[in-house]
């Protein structure tokens, strides 16, 4: 099963994707959108935008910011566009794997992007390569490219059709000459949004922070199995499944999603304090003097958790802002001098202080052995861990970044352990029942928790299964 185990580690992302039609600005705009969704993935960006039946693409490595200069946007001239940041884990980010992918053909050109993972990759895979399909890189994404390819009719016609052999998480992204073709999975497991240009045109975004970004308007969030087609007359919805349940992804309001964004209607800092909230109910820390959060995505948790546990919010973290996935990491022997670059402690704040520690997970538990050891140095009495989220169980399929039992420290070991292997006083989850009210989802919207529970919304085919028999 090894070689198993690195083809999925390499084909777990974490994306943005970002679409605009009808613009003079396509690519600034893509450009702004892009960097709106640069904390969905650091490690490489690309656009493409369309001009009649010109495509122009750039993609790098790196930061938005760093990849795009003055001279590559210039290039990008077009109408309508798409981008893609993306974030691989370990093995998977080589160039190739860059999106948006380009599809060049006789009679049609098209790009694609996507955000999420396609758990029936090997199988569709396997099935286009006997029939004669030559993949370009080893990411899931290229593999609605070359199903479009062998489908007939228009391109809805065979982007439903194409969409019924994929399994899994996926927004996806297509720009054609003449048009944007969008598409959700039928459980709608990570977030897809549309917006209204000032002109009249349309942007696609995977958050709405986006939206703001470019100055668009929110007009309504993709359906699960939805698949639209956005031209000059306009927006045309269609499905390609019949039967969907609504599945948003549980990690994207714990962890991933910024806070400015609203998913599926319910904005990302308000579920994120509600559950600090019903952690104060569920999980109280009787002898603490204050609250710390960790930036950022603990802090508004840290806040509901001190206003209903009615004790001091305090800043008792600074994150260094400046720190991306490139930065050269101290050495062990600087680490050990103290050297820290990510986050920092106030010591004034927590000396002397019993202390609430809030973060949204903990996933293989280094980050907070680190933090309490931090505290502690600084002279903090007490440390309260609490974690606005259930404990990480089961590894993710659908495009997160823990995909094996191993990396789970809540897989292996009861919360008693894990309390004493990260140093902390006493620790607390936030558990399923009490993360579905804090979230509180609107219109029947439903919440996949399957990391939490093993109750995973999709079959998981013979690779998963596999895997996690024998890693367990
Ligand atoms: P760990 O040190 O592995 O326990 O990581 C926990 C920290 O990583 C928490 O502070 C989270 O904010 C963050 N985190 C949670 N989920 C993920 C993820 N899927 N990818 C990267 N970081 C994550
Ligand atoms: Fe999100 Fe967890 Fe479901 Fe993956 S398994 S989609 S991380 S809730």
């Amino acid at each position: 099963m090894e070689s198993t185990y690195f083809l999925d580690t390499k084909m777990n992302e974490e994306c943005g994707v970002f679409g605009v039609f009808n613009s003079q600005n396509t690519a600034e705009l893509t450009y702004y959108g892009l960097h709106a969704l640069q904390h969905r993935g650091q490690e490489s960006a690309g656009i493409v935008t369309v001009d009649k039946n010109d495509f122009n693409s750039y993609k790098g490595e790196g930061l938005v910011r760093n990849i795009f200069t003055h001279t590559a946007m210039q290039k990008l001239v077009g109408t309508h566009g798409i981008g893609h940041v993306r974030y691989s884990t370990t093995g998977g980010s080589n160039i190739e794997n860059v999106q948006p992918f380009l599809f060049r053909g006789l009679d049609e050109t098209f790009a694609l992007c996507h955000n999420g993972n396609i758990v029936n990759s090997n199988e569709v895979r396997r099935y286009l390569e006997r029939i004669g399909s030559i993949m370009q890189t080893t990411s899931d994404s290229e593999l609605l490219g070359h199903l479009l390819k062998r489908e007939k009719g228009s391109m809805l016609t065979r982007l439903k059709q194409s969409l019924c052999y994929l399994e899994g998480a996926f927004a996806f992204l297509l720009a054609t000459a003449d048009a944007l073709y969008v598409a959700r999975d039928k459980l709608g497991l990570r977030p897809l949004s549309i917006g209204v240009l000032e002109n009249g045109g349309y942007v696609i975004t995977s958050e709405t922070c986006a939206l703001d970004a470019v100055g668009a308007t929110f007009m309504r969030n993709v359906n699960p199995g939805e698949v639209l087609q956005i031209d000059q007359n306009g927006i045309v919805t269609d499905s390609y499944a019949k039967e969907t349940r609504h599945k948003m992804c549980a990690m994207e309001y714990i962890y991933f999603a910024r806070p400015d964004s609203d998913i599926e209607e319910v904005n990302v800092h308000e579920a994120r304090k509600r559950c600090g909230m019903m952690l104060a109910e569920q999980a109280p820390a009787p002898t603490a003097d204050i609250v710390i959060g960790v930036p950022d995505s603990g802090l508004s948790a840290a806040i509901g958790y001190a206003e209903t546990a009615g004790l001091p919010f305090e800043t008792g973290m600074v994150k260094n802002r400046y720190i991306g996935r490139t930065f050269i990491e101290p050495s062990q022997a600087l680490r050990e001098q103290g050297v820290k670059m990510k986050l920092s402690v106030v010591a004034k704040v927590v000396q002397n202080k019993s202390v609430v520690l809030i973060d949204d997970s903990i996933v293989r538990g280094t980050t907070s052995r680190n933090l309490i050891t931090m505290l502690k140095k600084a002279g903090a009495k007490e440390v309260h861990m609490r974690i606005a989220g259930p404990e990480i169980k089961f590894p993710c399929f659908y495009g997160v970044d823990f995909s094996t039992y191993d990396e789970l420290i809540s897989a292996r070991s009861t919360v008693g352990e894990i309390r004493q292997l990260i140093g902390a006083d006493s620790l607390g989850f936030l558990n399923i029942e009490n993360l579905a009210k804090g979230v509180k989802m609107k219109n029947n919207c439903g919440l996949c928790t399957a990391c939490f529970s093993g109750d995973y919304p999709t079959n998981l085919y013979e690779r998963l299964e596999d895997m996690n028999k024998d890693v367990k």
